[in-house]
């Protein structure tokens, strides 16, 4: 009975386990590689092929190829495909499959349970869209986890009898993020999180093609532009990346470009890389100084721990300039497959803990679980009793209607930082005669701070309730929030008459549970490979 920890990463993607020495590994997919191209090629309308395979496509056949998916993960949008539209929860599904696809050929085991790690600003419509990816994927998700706590919990800086307050440092392949953590009494607490979504490694790649193609033009002024012909584009895109990934260990490297005939070799140095992208590492720091100016705000000011996360944090410019700017030497150890090892050890910590709630039978279940993975009786211990409690990214409410001001505001029932899971009920009232009905509309907290004005907040869910017919203004509605401790929010809003109860369960996010289970099944004719 393994279960599985999954980084569902912007560009690339990590399976992991707890071995039989209680230690997370990651389990190479059949190319031989840690992690996966997060790429889907939809060859034909019963196949689909994911991966480096997928990767390598895209240039070729860019309107076949969908990348960076996850940027879309929680929107209400399809992308269209052989004539079938597809959801991003669809296409997030067949990377799963994928990773679940190899680890169960690498280790022979089934892959069922699992928890997926998601951005720690990923509101809930997000989350549950992860979590709808999963399910799609045939899997079944324990938990979605927070990246940058997963990593955490992968370095191992949360140990349970210290206060500590961490800086996780996660520069990807197409995004950037800067996340304060504070661990105090047991309680894993996201202080504040900020970043760029539309900076990653990927930028570091365009500044390496920039350069090779001005060089190439330079040196064949009569040749045709590199940039027009695509199989070249694609050529460039997957030297400039190893390139850059080479830099990471060697002082210089070359590389050769043929195209339209003639041959360019360019020669680069570390030296000459770094100045290159100076300006994108500007940035990171620039937004790390802001993250750590909010957390003093918050009364959040001694950081004991910087841990960088990402693959791009490979590069060694990237330590060395945070070892200069914040006086602290970072730890870096598998920044690409600290978050799938955090989110395996959780999955397994996670699943021994609710074994343990389980009565006699999940006792043993869990005594199992523990001599599996070679635990000591201390180990176990220590997992029983640790509790990673994390609180509210951001508070919800309900949009009301006032008709004393005749406005509109936002009356928040759970608010950020509150611990999870949490539960809220407020009783709102219609305000017409024979009102007939009532809208409920969820609202999100978009900003840093709380606020009643609804532009400061975003709709995520709403609903009718029903009323029966000839009640008086003031007609009571109870509304419920529980948010559970992964960040996703159910919501009921009941009428209560003597004839009868009304339940509204409101759907949050694009999916339907319905359409999830349809999806499933329609998606198992895909072949995935
Ligand atoms: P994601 O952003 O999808 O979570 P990763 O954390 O795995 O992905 O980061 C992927 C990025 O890391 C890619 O841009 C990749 O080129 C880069 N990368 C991986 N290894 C190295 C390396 N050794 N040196 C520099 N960059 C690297
Ligand atoms: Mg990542």
């Amino acid at each position: 009975m393994a279960v599985f920890g999954i980084d569902l990463g912007t560009t690339y993607s990590c399976i992991a386990r707890v071995d039989e020495t209680g230690r997370p590994v990651v389990l190479r997919n059949l190319d031989g590689s840690d992690t996966m191209p997060s790429a889907v090629y939809f060859e034909s309308p019963t196949e689909v092929v994911v991966g480096a395979a997928a990767k390598d496509t895209a240039v070729l056949e860019p309107d076949l190829v969908v990348e960076l998916i996850k940027r879309e993960m929680g929107r209400h949008l399809t992308l269209t495909m052989h004539g079938r539209p597809y959801t991003p929860e669809e296409i997030s599904a067949f990377l799963l499959r994928k990773l679940a696809a190899d680890a169960e050929a690498t280790t022979g085991e089934p892959v069922t349970d699992v928890v997926i790690t998601v951005p720690a600003y990923f509101g809930i419509a997000e989350r549950d869209a992860t979590r709808k990816a999963g399910q799609i994927a045939g899997l079944n998700v324990i938990d979605v986890l927070s990246e940058p706590i997963a990593a955490a919990i992968s370095y191992g800086v949360l140990a349970p009898d210290t206060d500590r307050t961490i800086l996780v440092y996660d520069l990807g392949g197409g995004t950037f993020d800067t996340t304060m953590i504070s661990m105090r009494d047991g309680d894993i607490q996201v202080v504040c999180t900020d970043g760029d979504h539309e900076l990653g490694g990927v930028d570091w790649d365009e500044r390496l093609a920039e350069y090779v193609v001005e060089t190439f033009v330079e040196q064949h002024p009569d040749a045709s532009h590199p940039l027009d012909d695509p199989a070249t584009v694609q050529d460039i895109r997957s030297q400039v990346e190893e390139v850059k990934k080479r830099l990471s260990t060697t002082r210089q490297r070359t590389m050769r470009l043929v195209h339209d005939g003639r041959v360019c070799t360019v020669t680069i140095t570390r030296e000459q890389f770094e100045e290159l992208t100076a300006d994108l590492l500007d940035r990171t720091v620039d937004i790390t100084r802001r993250a750590l100016d909010v957390a003093a705000k918050r009364g959040v000011k001694d950081l004991d721990d910087v841990v960088l996360v990402g693959g791009s944090t490979k590069m060694p410019a990237v330590i060395t300039r945070l070892r200069k700017e914040l006086g602290i030497e970072p730890k870096l150890h598998d920044p690409d497959l600290a978050v799938a090892k955090g989110a395996a050890l959780y999955a397994f910590e996670e699943t021994y803990r609710r074994l343990l709630a389980k009565g006699d039978e999940g006792r043993r279940q869990a005594e199992r679980l523990a001599r599996q993975a070679g635990l000591s009786a201390s180990d176990e211990e220590a997992i029983a009793k640790r509790q990673i409690r994390t609180v509210a990214a951001r508070g919800f409410g309900v949009l009301c209607y006032s008709p004393e001001r005749d406005t509109e505001h936002v009356v928040h029932l759970i608010h950020s930082n509150d611990p999870l899971p949490v539960d809220a009920t407020r009783t709102f009232y219609t305000v017409y005669d024979d009102q007939g009905e009532v809208g409920v509309q969820v609202m999100e907290q978009a900003g840093s701070v709380e606020s009643e004005r609804p532009e400061d907040n975003t709709l995520i869910a709403s609903g009718p309730v029903g009323i029966p017919p000839g009640k008086p203004a003031g007609w009571p509605i109870d509304v419920h929030f529980h948010l559970d401790s992964s960040g996703l929010l159910h919501v009921t809003a009941t009428e209560q008459s003597d004839q009868r109860r009304l339940d509204l369960q409101i759907q949050v996010g694009g999916m339907s549970e319905d359409d999830v289970a349809r999806s499933r099944s329609a998606l198992s004719q895909v072949r995935v490979n």
